[in-house]
């Protein structure tokens, strides 16, 4: 290779750095997460991967919104790139490129982490099938908060939810159940109820059949008299795990508030979410009630 060739592939080399370590530009505007909340973050995570990291992982971590833009965005992106530099328990890439759901660019990934991407932020339909075949064919979805509010049915059907509102708004404090106390995705996170304070969904295109609840709202020590609660139908999650084809998904409706995100407790959950659409952490099989014995009326 000639020097002059070299040095353009050198310099190449170091623009594609720089880009992806840009920081992420949501709507149209950069937002820089200050050293002291990056430090936040960093005293804040697990210096251990949730589990034995298998091979070497990468994750893309997309942060494109389309319609409402939360501020804590790029707080989510430098947290799941932290989760991973300090455990070792994967590589994260962050973007907004809708590129990366090229075929070629996404077959790169272990994971996708959809990063609070309210509305609509991926059209094109062969994206769209990419990332459900992504999926579908074994590799992971890890959703985020406003991940859970994308306009696009394929993809709710595959997270297994869509956010339609939040009786409580940002700083509002509710009490948080751990459905499955004991399940490896709640190791560190709490050993019995605790309260989180944040904005807080209800969901429905929900069902309880479909997927696994980690955490819910813990309905006797929460103001259930907010307006619209009765929307959710009974069904209170905040974080589940689902098979999709030979895929994983994990999504956590935490995340609204920047704060949320030097929480030591859901950061370990959010890296052992990760961990588990990534293959290297498993949960044993969900229990099946017996079905009942058919009785005579
Ligand atoms: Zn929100």
């Amino acid at each position: 290779m000639k020097a002059s060739n070299w040095a353009r592939t050198a310099i190449g080399g170091v623009l594609v750095v720089v880009i992806v370590h840009a920081t992420v530009a949501v709507g149209g505007r950069a937002a820089e997460v200050p050293p002291q909340d990056l430090e936040r973050i960093r005293s804040a995570t697990p210096s251990e991967p949730a589990a034995r990291v298998a091979k070497p992982r990468k994750v893309l971590v997309f942060s494109r919104a389309d319609g409402f833009v939360h501020d804590s965005i790029p707080w989510g992106a430098a947290a799941v790139r932290i989760l991973g530099e300090k455990t070792g328990a994967y590589a994260a890439v962050l973007s907004d490129d809708l590129v990366m759901f090229d075929r070629e660019p996404l077959a790169q990934f272990d994971a996708v982490v959809m990063n609070n991407n309210c509305g609509n932020p991926i059209v094109d339909p062969r994206r769209r099938a990419n990332l459900i075949e992504f999926v579908r064919s074994g590799r992971g979805l890890v959703g985020i908060h406003c991940a859970a509010h994308l306009d696009w049915p394929e993809y709710t059907d595959m997270l297994g939810g869509y956010s339609i509102d939040h009786p409580w708004n940002a700083g509002s404090t509710v009490t948080v159940k751990l459905e499955e106390p004991g399940h490896p995705l709640l190791r560190g996170v709490a050993t019995s109820s605790f309260p989180h304070t944040d904005e807080i969904f209800i969901f429905d295109h929900f069902s309880r059949d479909r997927v696994r609840i980690l955490l819910s709202i813990d309905t006797e020590k929460t103001d259930m008299s907010k307006p619209g609660v009765k929307r959710a139908r009974g069904n209170f999650p905040l974080s589940w795990t689902r098979a999709y084809g030979k895929g994983r998904v994990f999504y956590s409706a935490f995340g609204h508030q920047k704060d949320v995100y030097w929480r030591p407790n859901i950061l370990q959950h959010y890296l052992a979410g990760i961990q588990f659409a990534l293959g290297d952490l498993d949960e044993t099989p969900k229990k099946i009630e017996t079905p009942r014995k058919w009785e005579k009326p």
